[in-house]
């Protein structure tokens, strides 16, 4: 399949990407790569920086949005010297659920601008901790935390402002609180998920940095939920989730995820900005 396209790609802004991956630079490679469409988003609340290092400092990030209104100033800026007549470039944002109000809320108000919306829960359920803590839970509170995330994301879903549910099933994948995603509790587990994103029309996003994310067993069962997915109903976004510009508009595992769970075009989400 043809993957023209990058629904989810970083700025400087994010304040952990790569050095050279300006909002000029990251235009350059999504026309290099011959691109057709190409969302430019970030992050709210900014996430992984060290100044807003623990998940209460990261809340007081709620509702800000100084990372979205400086990407539309460099847009600005930058559209009189452009020249790449191929590329519509769309503005993006990656918001995270309020993990501890927990009624699938964003951590955004203020969409104005914005053209694509994706969804993510980044921290635990009751914001204990980010995604990226090594932590380990026994088995049975492993469970209950993926159950509480897996009602949480229905709630998100349902709540109606997200277009795109970003690296589903990364937190509980990554941090492994649940088997493998091919494993029939899984598998049951994210059903009624997948279901509410079908019926409220929210993509499933195929993220190309995801699979460096998952220990093998994991990313060997991943698409085994892609085809419950499918076999839901849902629609399915692409994105490289680029912090580097030769990161843009790059797969290699997505397009492994689309063989092996027999996707077509018809199958593929499309903003309709
Ligand atoms: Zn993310
Ligand atoms: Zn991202």
């Amino acid at each position: 399949m043809l993957l023209d396209f990058d629904h989810h790609s970083h700025t400087p802004y994010s304040r952990h990407s790569h050095a050279e991956m300006t909002v000029a630079n990251s235009l350059a490679a999504a026309a290099a790569k011959g691109l057709k469409r190409h969302v430019v988003l970030e992050h709210v609340p900014e996430i992984g920086s060290s100044e807003r290092g623990t998940p209460e400092l990261w809340y007081t990030g709620k509702n800000e949005r100084w990372q979205l209104d400086a990407i539309a100033k460099d847009l600005a800026d930058l559209t009189p010297g452009l020249n790449y007549p191929e590329l519509k470039v769309l503005r993006g944002v990656e918001v995270d659920a309020d993990p501890f109000k927990l009624d699938g809320s964003c951590m955004l108000e203020d969409f104005t601008g914005i053209d694509v919306v994706l969804g993510s829960t980044h921290l635990f359920p009751g914001g204990s901790a980010f995604w990226f803590e090594k932590i380990v839970l026994p088995p049975d509170q492993a469970r209950r935390v993926a159950k509480s995330w897996r009602d949480w994301a229905i709630r998100f879903v349902q709540a109606g402002q997200i277009d795109v549910l970003a690296h589903p099933g990364d937190l509980i994948g990554a941090r492994q609180l649940v088997p493998p995603f091919n494993s029939p509790e899984t598998l049951e587990l994210f059903e009624p998920l997948l279901e509410a994103m079908a019926e409220k029309k929210v993509a499933f996003e195929l993220n190309e940095s995801l699979g460096a994310k998952l220990a093998p067993p994991f990313r060997a069962g991943y698409p085994a939920l892609v085809r419950l997915a499918k076999q839901a109903g849902c629609r399915f976004s692409v994105g490289s989730d680029a912090h580097a510009p030769h990161n843009v508009g790059r797969y290699d595992w997505v397009h492994l995820l689309i063989k092996e769970a027999a996707l077509e075009d018809g199958h593929m989400w499309k903003p309709d900005a």
